[in-house]
């Protein structure tokens, strides 16, 4: 394949991979293949520059503004960095430095943090906009979602008339962690890593997502402060502290290269300990007056360099094969493995997916084997090392009956999972109530999955309607659960047998039947008793509902058990009826604007009345707004609403034109 054919198929490649990385949130292949493939295409690219061109992922930042949000024009560009993976790049960059700055300069080494980057703006003191990185010159407009992070400052000691400061929004560890199990346990697609988390639930249409997610932040830098002058990177991060921002927690100066990486080393050591991720070390020129000297690239600037910590494979045993029953009885087999620190966590289990990869790898019991964190968190067994092996090794063989109830499995043909079919089965009975109880079921707060299980322990439920007839009482005689979180937990649990029909309908778990066709039953049958009655061919007549979601209801309904079920929600008086929510659509297809402080709603609760009648909130006002909703103190916004002949509308008349 001669040059020219490679750079073409390494841009295409690149190009996808950063699309599902940034653009999807939802990444096809770990940074070390995707940086392994960039420095092919940079390689590439110094050998021929005639084939280096404009739109090349070498030359420009990686993400896009999405239409899902309002764009946001940066006023200083949000760049990226340019990487090294060993000392002696950094040397490299360091003799660069040198042959323009002399001997006389001044690094300041910083964690990478790996969320994703934002802009944060504040007018006279006010948080008013900020926005992703997306192509580093026009970002996306996330202002209500960020405002639910509590990290970020919604007031400054100081009126400064402009600042704008650059950060990282990232997922703690610990809220990522509980996050995964929950995936894990609604048999969900689990994040892959952090980062990934933090970028899925920052880039969300709705701002409650975002503050479910409990995100955090860290500002790394001053983009733009009017009225003050700085003269080094220090002292602006000092001054971004004074001002109450969660600035990077380290950050210290060294006269030579040498001496930083021992800070990177140092900083590298720690990785384990913090309670968020990183996936490098920031070496940046503090003085701001050689920054200028040293200038920058399209990219990236010329007087900053990130180190990226190498990507841990580890050996470890495969002590055993232990299988997971889901929700639906499939059985996963899992590898138990001797504990191994990695990537910041220790890994005890990895999963094996299915019997048919355990085969492929041939995988043995006792094997030493090669675990990795894909994308860095999920633990899996890359691969076994025959090498290795003493003779004494066991080859693996799926149960032929299920480990926690003994029912014999079944393969269903065609499907690479094995099933225990007993809907008894304990173990499906407690992914079953979590289920129920999870925030798009029945939304019952505290009821998790440790609660669960050490409910099914204590024998204090043995099925999904018993959690109504739990005491404060019992909860609270249980380890590690109180007098408060046992009267919370009853009355999460009380408040639920109020949710709507088509919550009630998904949270009951049957096969196929999501949250989008609960909401479709719960409207055509308006009641559980005409649903349990209905035909195949009933459902069928439906719009946007099958035969095979019509099947699973009707056979979930068959079961008996199925059925006393829902007599006794309905004896412990669960709601059973549709009620109408339709909700209004006066605002359907509008935008608004909102400016300044109204007399009596936050802006918070404005933007929700807006959207729960069908509108749309943008946070800049355009020849595309349709009303600017203006209070007190309204500002540049309501003169350009002016200048364009926007609608501009006071609380008062506002609240008029709701229904
Ligand atoms: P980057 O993530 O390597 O570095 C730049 C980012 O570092 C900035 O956006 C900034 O937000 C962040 N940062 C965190 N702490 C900082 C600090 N203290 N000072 C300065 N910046 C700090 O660059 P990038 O261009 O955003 O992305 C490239 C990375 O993304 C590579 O690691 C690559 O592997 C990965 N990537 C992966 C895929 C994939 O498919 N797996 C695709 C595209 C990109």
């Amino acid at each position: 394949m001669s040059a020219e054919q490679r750079i073409t198929e390494l841009k295409e490649l690149l190009k996808y991979y950063s699309d599902c990385y940034y653009n999807q949130d939802n990444p096809v292949v770990d940074d070390f293949t995707y940086d392994k493939l960039l420095r092919e295409l940079e390689r590439l690219e110094d050998e021929n520059p005639h084939l280096r061109t404009a739109d090349s992922p070498t030359v420009n930042v990686g993400g896009r503004a999405s239409d899902v949000f309002s764009p946001v024009e940066h006023r200083v560009p949000l760049q990226s960095l340019e990487d090294a993976f060993s000392y002696e790049e950094l040397l490299d960059f360091d003799k660069r430095v040198q042959n323009v700055l002399g001997t006389d300069y001044e690094y300041i080494v910083e964690w990478k943090i790996d969320g994703l980057s934002v802009s944060l703006e504040y007018e006279n003191g006010i948080f008013v906009r900020g926005a992703t990185r997306g192509d580093g010159v026009v970002g996306e407009d996330v202002t209500l979602n960020l405002m639910n992070i509590k990290e970020i400052p919604k007031v400054l000691p100081e009126k400064i008339p402009y600042l704008c400061v650059r950060g990282e929004v990232y997922m703690p560890k610990a809220v990522f962690e509980d996050l995964n199990a929950m995936q894990e346990i609604l048999e969900k697609k689990p994040f892959a890593n952090p980062r990934n988390a933090a970028a899925g639930s920052l880039r969300q249409k709705d701002p409650n997502v975002t503050a479910e997610r409990k995100l955090s932040l860290f500002v790394f830098n001053l983009q733009l402060c009017e009225g003050k002058a700085f003269s080094s990177h220090d002292e602006t991060l000092t001054f971004l502290k004074e001002l109450g921002f969660p600035v990077s927690p380290s950050y210290n100066a060294f006269s030579n290269m040498k001496d930083a990486f021992s800070e990177i080393e140092r900083l590298g050591e720690l990785r384990e300990t913090l309670p968020f991720d990183i996936d490098g070390a920031v070496v940046k020129i503090n003085d701001f007056s050689s920054r200028v000297v040293l200038g920058e690239t399209s990219k990236f600037p010329k007087w900053a360099i990130a180190y990226k910590y190498p990507a841990e494979t580890k050996e470890t045993r495969l002590t055993d094969i232990f299988i997971q029953v889901g929700r639906t009885g499939v059985l996963t087999p899992n590898a138990e493995l001797e504990p191994v620190r990695l990537a910041g966590t220790t890994v005890r289990k990895a999963t094996l997916h299915n019997d048919d990869n355990i085969k492929q790898k041939d995988i043995r019991i006792g094997d030493i084997v090669r675990v990795r964190k894909a994308g860095d968190i999920i633990p899996e067994v890359l691969e076994s090392v025959p090498e290795k092996r003493t003779g004494e090794e066991r080859v693996f063989s799926m149960p032929k009956k299920c480990p926690v109830c003994g029912t014999g499995i079944v393969r269903v043909e065609g499907e690479a999972a094995h099933r225990c079919p007993n809907l008894e089965c304990p173990a499906q009975i407690l992914r079953n109530i979590v289920h129920f109880a999870s925030k798009d079921a029945m939304d019952i707060e505290g009821l998790g999955p440790q609660i669960v299980s050490l409910l099914l322990e204590n024998k204090l439920i043995e099925k999904v309607s018993d959690i109504y007839e739990l005491k404060a009482e019992q909860i609270a005689s249980l380890d590690r659960m109180g007098q408060k979180s046992a009267d919370n937990l009853i009355s999460a649990i009380e408040a639920s047998k109020q949710q709507e029909l088509a919550r009630l309908i998904y949270a009951l778990g049957i096969r196929q039947i999501g949250k989008k066709a609960g909401k479709i039953l719960a409207k055509n049958f308006k009641t559980m008793s005409r649903m349990m009655e209905a035909t195949v061919e009933d459902f069928v007549n439906i719009f946007e509902i099958g035969e095979i979601s019509g099947k699973s209801v009707v056979d979930f309904f068959s079961s008996e058990a199925n059925r006393t079920l829902i007599e006794k929600l309905m004896q412990h008086g669960v709601n059973m009826e549709y009620q109408d929510e339709s909700v209004s659509e006066v605002f359907l297809n509008k935008t608004f604007v909102l400016t300044g402080t109204l007399p009596t709603l936050t802006r918070n609760e404005a933007s929700k009345i807006i959207e729960d009648n069908g509108g749309k909130v943008s946070s800049s006002v355009s020849k595309k707004t349709d009303y600017v909703l203006a209070g007190e103190e309204a500002g540049s916004k309501l003169k350009k609403a002016q200048d364009l002949g926007i609608i501009i509308l006071s609380e008062e008349e506002f609240r008029k034109m709701l229904p």
